[in-house]
């Protein structure tokens, strides 16, 4: 103890994980603990010095007050650490030691509670030992806490609380073991979407609009909508027609691709992993679904995972440059439905089923890329077809600045026109007409609409600034864009419309196609040609046009070659006309 020394500025670091409470000393008995001490030693234990991470795994050393602590060691913030033992710092016996290699570097003295006192080396490899021990102690806490669970549940007193859907766990009582009790209203739902999928041969996503449309949430209501994997697990889960659930079926892993990237987890494994089949230890429950229902629904799942890894395969052209009237995205889609594939609204995709501003129709990607390859690739082949279209490209282009030369003078009249006005009110006010409130009022309104003409001014300068009206001729313009287009590889197909592509907008009954081409004229600087208001977003000038391609109606152009009993498509094909791309 160093009472006969000057008082130190300390700093207090706590832990616990939230799921080893009872065996980890609580967060107010660390802090009391630790404060007593500080109080013993003399020291000085300011407010912001005090860090606490209430409910944070000591598996990770990404935790909001740890960094905050560590930032204070750097800055100087304290000269003394203390904590209740090293386990606070971290569970891994290497993390600690960073913590503790910081604290010496910044020449802060750590003091534990409950590790040997380390000031010379010797003492410092002992108490790095101990910290090796936390380590072990630990992971002896979780095996003793495990095999106790699965004791117990291989006795039949299941300790999972988390029932199956469809079930409720009941806790054992002086006349009862625990079990899994039928959940009625849960259970009720269970068989609902067994029978709409097994009986009325409703789609998964038909299950999660009608679950949305009910009001029914699922168990954990972090969203109020079902999502794919749960209600397909519940269709596959053979516990409710054997009557015969598992516990220690999986286990918690980190998870490798988490939804939550969040810098902070206060848990670090996140996910699930099944274990071996043998590990797994049986109990009774009741059955909620009889046996021929059940297959039913295997066989249907069985055929749309058929379907689904077929549909896959397909390499949508227009990848990345559709979107639908609204602004949102287009993303080919191809799995839920026979053997075809869409340009599909992304907010109707992934919004489902709420509903969206967006209520375009899919439309087949197989129809529109043939339309749009056959389209583009006779323009880009045909010199006349492309020399019209660069025509009227520039002449649109010298009109804009014609057009804004008349449109300056316009505005210029219109300021000369506000001094008239002014002269007029000035006049009126003198002669007694008007008092100086309304007057005040009149001038203020000439000066807004003066202030507006300028601004127009100033707009339409600067357009026509950055448009650099250089004359080149149409034909050294056309000479430029077919050389570009002749670089280009015909067989890639993908890179062309990645290249040349700027945006592909379907409307919204998906009969008509508006898309915008641009092509980048690498060489025409050299020509006294540069970049002008419409290439905003290109470094070199762009010849831009655009071309509508009309789709069929849907349906019509499909040929149903096959349906099932309830008379969904099995298989489709796509007339030979519209097959141009898929063929090759
Ligand atoms: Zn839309």
């Amino acid at each position: 103890m160093k009472t006969d020394k000057t008082p130190q500025i300390i700093a207090l670091y706590a832990r616990v994980s939230s799921s080893n409470q009872e065996v980890e000393q609580t967060i107010q008995s660390q802090i009391d603990e630790i404060k007593s001490r500080i109080e013993a030693d003399g020291n000085v234990l300011p407010k912001e010095n005090i860090f606490i991470d209430d409910g944070w795994t000591g598996e990770m050393l990404q935790r909001p007050s740890l960094d905050l602590m560590r930032d204070g060691a750097k800055t100087g913030m304290f000269k003394v650490l203390y904590v209740y033992d090293r386990g606070r710092l971290s569970r891994i016996f290497f993390h600690q030691e960073i913590v503790l290699e910081e604290l010496r570097d910044n020449d802060i003295e750590f003091i534990s509670l409950h590790d040997v006192k380390a000031v010379t080396p010797e003492e410092q490899v002992l108490q790095s030992m101990q910290g090796v021990f936390h380590q072990y102690e630990r992971i002896k806490i979780i095996e003793r806490f495990r095999r106790g669970k699965l004791f117990k549940a291989r006795q039949g007193i299941i300790i999972n609380g988390d029932a199956l859907y469809g079930y409720s766990y009941v806790k054992k009582t002086d006349k009862l073991p625990t079990l899994y009790q039928i959940n009625e209203k849960e259970a009720e739902i269970v068989r609902k979407i067994f029978r709409w999928v097994g009986i009325e041969g409703l789609s998964i996503r038909g299950v999660i609009m009608r679950l949305y449309r009910m009001g029914v949430y699922p168990r954990k209501r972090r969203k109020d909508t079902w999502s794919k994997g749960p209600i397909v697990r519940m269709l596959k889960n053979r516990s409710y027609v054997d009557g015969i659930a598992f516990y220690n079926k999986s286990e918690a892993v980190v998870s490798k691709n988490p939804i939550n990237k969040e810098k902070y987890k206060r848990v670090k494994r996140t996910s699930r992993r099944v274990r071996p089949t043998e590990d797994w230890i049986p109990f009774k429950i009741p059955k909620l679904i009889d046996e021929s229902l059940f297959d039913k629904v295997q066989k249907i799942l069985e055929d749309n995972k058929r379907y689904a890894s077929k549909n896959r395969k397909y390499d949508y052209l227009l990848t990345g440059k559709t979107y639908c009237e609204h602004g949102f995205r287009r993303v080919g889609d191809g799995y839920s439905k026979g053997l075809n594939h869409y340009y599909r609204s992304a907010a109707r995709i992934y919004e489902y089923p709420k509903e969206t501003k967006c209520d375009c129709m899919g439309v087949n990607a197989v129809v529109l890329d043939g339309l749009f390859w056959n389209k583009l690739y006779a323009i880009l082949i045909d010199p006349d077809l492309l020399k019209k279209l660069a025509e009227r490209w520039f002449n649109e282009r010298n009109d804009y600045s014609k057009s804004s030369e008349e449109g300056i003078d316009n505005l210029k009249k219109k300021i000369d026109n506000l001094k008239d006005e002014e002269v007029r009110y000035a006049r009126m006010y003198g002669e007694g007409i008007v008092d100086s409130g309304q007057f005040e009022e009149l001038m203020k309104g000439v000066k807004n609409k003066k202030r507006g003409y300028q601004g127009e001014m100033e707009e339409i300068r600067n357009k026509s600034n950055s448009s650099n009206t250089t004359k080149v001729s149409l034909d050294e313009l056309c000479q430029e864009a077919e050389r570009v287009i002749k670089l280009q590889d015909a067989t890639d197909r993908k890179q062309i419309v990645r290249d040349l592509v700027e945006k592909i907008i379907i409307k919204k009954g998906g009969d008509e196609v508006i898309t915008w081409i641009h092509i980048p004229l690498n060489q025409a600087h050299l020509m006294g040609y540069g970049a002008k208001r419409g290439d905003i977003h290109f470094s070199v000038p762009q010849f831009e046009f655009y071309f509508k391609v009309a789709i069929p109606k849907a349906n019509k152009e499909r040929l149903i070659m096959e349906r099932d009993m309830m008379g969904r498509i099995l298989s489709s094909k796509v007339p030979e006309v519209y097959n141009h791309y898929a063929e090759k």
